[in-house]
């Protein structure tokens, strides 16, 4: 069997493992990227909104408001959805989520992931241009559509409080929701536009991009199942069907499959999942949807991705490896028609994903601390795309003896006992 020698694996090649292997190769460690398809962003990275959330100051917050809290309960919000058979596995999470979502304590995990939120799009513009992708990059922004006059008003002060941040934002009335996006129809109550952002029109190609870029500059890509990992005597070992590779340091970079490997090596972290869907739909004629397009109180999104409309849902609270319950896409479809004039479904069947979430909504990033050589990057939510490439950069710091461009400290692996 061939053996492959690195300074580094990184187990993983979504968004997230990719962001770290080009970041630590740009600091002259040699890598080997793993991952169990032979292509990276294969998974959560490929199914993704395709927002570069540059804007997203605050969290995905488990709602304090006593009504929506109520319609979670009786499992009518469109935006949330649980699968009542699993409700036990994950309803101590949803506590620590909920308590974890309090004013203050929602406001200091916002704080520690603002440098890398304030940092993503600047990192994705770098790589963007080594990777000679300047196609898969489009500078519209996004637009969340509000359909009551109460969600808008919330909308509104949550603008003015990101506003506080530095981050631009602008309400839209009727009139300025049709310039910007001729082909919509319904009753809105208003919008807000999020003009910084950048979007993605395929997430999974621009993964591949990152991949093939990372390849070119000497990267190694191994074919293989992390779970076959081993700690061995100066560092770690993994085998892949022909080939193995060996390194002194390895990173997990697994999305929600992180357990597979932390849990074994006897990390108790309460990584959890969210999962989502996806379906493409052909536009109607020539109607053209400019920008991504969230209709916020019906709880779907609607991107202009290459390979279509991609109409991508909320949070279903279900096991990772559960049966897909495409609910609520079902659900949305009737009003996405309503909403923009929508073909036939491009795909065969929906796509379904996990964004990997820890209870206090940031990532893990850092060293394991009782093993030698191990680190840790997942844990990346609602925001992957986002900071894949920002969550690589500090990681890399921290690897390389670099100062960090932002505290650590609150992603630390620590934090969880
Ligand atoms: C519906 C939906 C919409 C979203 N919209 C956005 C958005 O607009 N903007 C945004 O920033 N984020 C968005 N996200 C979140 C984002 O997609 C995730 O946070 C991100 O993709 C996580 O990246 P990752 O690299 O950690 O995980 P993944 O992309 O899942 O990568 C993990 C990798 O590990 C590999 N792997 C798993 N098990 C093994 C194994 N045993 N051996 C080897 N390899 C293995 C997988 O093949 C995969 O390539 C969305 C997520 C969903 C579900």
């Amino acid at each position: 069997m061939a053996e492959l020698r690195a300074d580094v694996l990184v187990l993983g090649a979504g968004m997230v493992g990719v962001g770290a292997a080009l970041h630590l190769q740009k600091r002259g460690r040699d890598v080997v990227l793993v991952d169990r398809h032979e292509l990276a962003g294969q998974e959560t990275s490929f199914g993704n909104g395709g927002i570069i959330e540059c804007a997203s100051v605050f969290p995905y917050m488990f709602p304090r408001d006593l009504g929506q809290i109520l319609q979670y309960a009786i499992n009518r919000s469109p935006q949330v959805r649980y699968q009542f058979s699993d409700l036990p596995t994950f309803l101590p999470w949803l506590v620590r989520y909920f308590l974890a979502s309090s004013p203050a304590r929602a406001l200091h995990s916002a704080m520690a992931e603002l440098p890398l939120i304030r940092r993503s799009l600047v990192e994705h513009e770098t790589l963007i241009a080594e990777a000679e992708v300047p196609e898969l990059l489009r500078r519209t922004g996004w637009i969340k559509l509000f359909r009551s006059d109460a969600t808008l008003a919330n909308a509104a002060r949550d603008l003015d409080r990101a506003k506080q941040y530095g981050v631009a934002g602008e309400i839209l009335d009727s009139k300025a929701i049709a310039a910007r996006e001729p082909n919509l129809t319904g009753d809105f109550a208003g919008a807000v536009y999020w003009p910084a952002p950048g979007f993605v029109p395929d997430p999974g190609g621009l993964a591949k991009a990152y991949a093939a870029l990372f390849k070119r500059k000497g990267g190694r890509f191994l074919v293989g199942d992390a779970r076959k990992l081993e700690q061995v005597t100066g560092g770690w070992r993994i085998a892949g069907p022909d080939t193995t590779a060996v390194a002194r340091e390895v990173v997990v970079a697994l999305g929600p499959w992180s357990d597979l490997v932390f849990a074994p090596l006897g990390y108790s972290i309460p990584l959890s999942v969210k999962r989502g869907y996806h379906l493409h739909l052909a536009p109607r004629g020539n109607a053209a949807l400019n920008h991504p397009v969230l209709d916020s109180d019906h709880g779907y999104l609607l991107a202009p991705m290459n390979r279509g409309i991609r109409l991508t849902t909320g949070v279903e609270f279900a096991r990772r490896d559960a049966p897909p319950t495409p609910i609520q896409l079902q659900r949305a479809l009737p009003r996405a028609h309503a909403l923009f004039p929508l073909g036939d479904p491009v795909d065969a069947k929906p796509w379904m994903g996990a964004r990997p979430c820890l209870p206090d909504m940031l990532p893990v990033i850092g060293k394991a601390p009782r093993h030698a050589g191990l680190w840790f990057d997942f844990g990346h939510q609602h925001h992957g795309l986002t900071l894949g490439p920002a969550t690589g950069r500090l990681l890399a710091e921290m690897m390389t003896g670099e100062t960090p461009f932002a505290d650590p400290g609150p992603f630390a692996v620590e934090r969880f006992g």
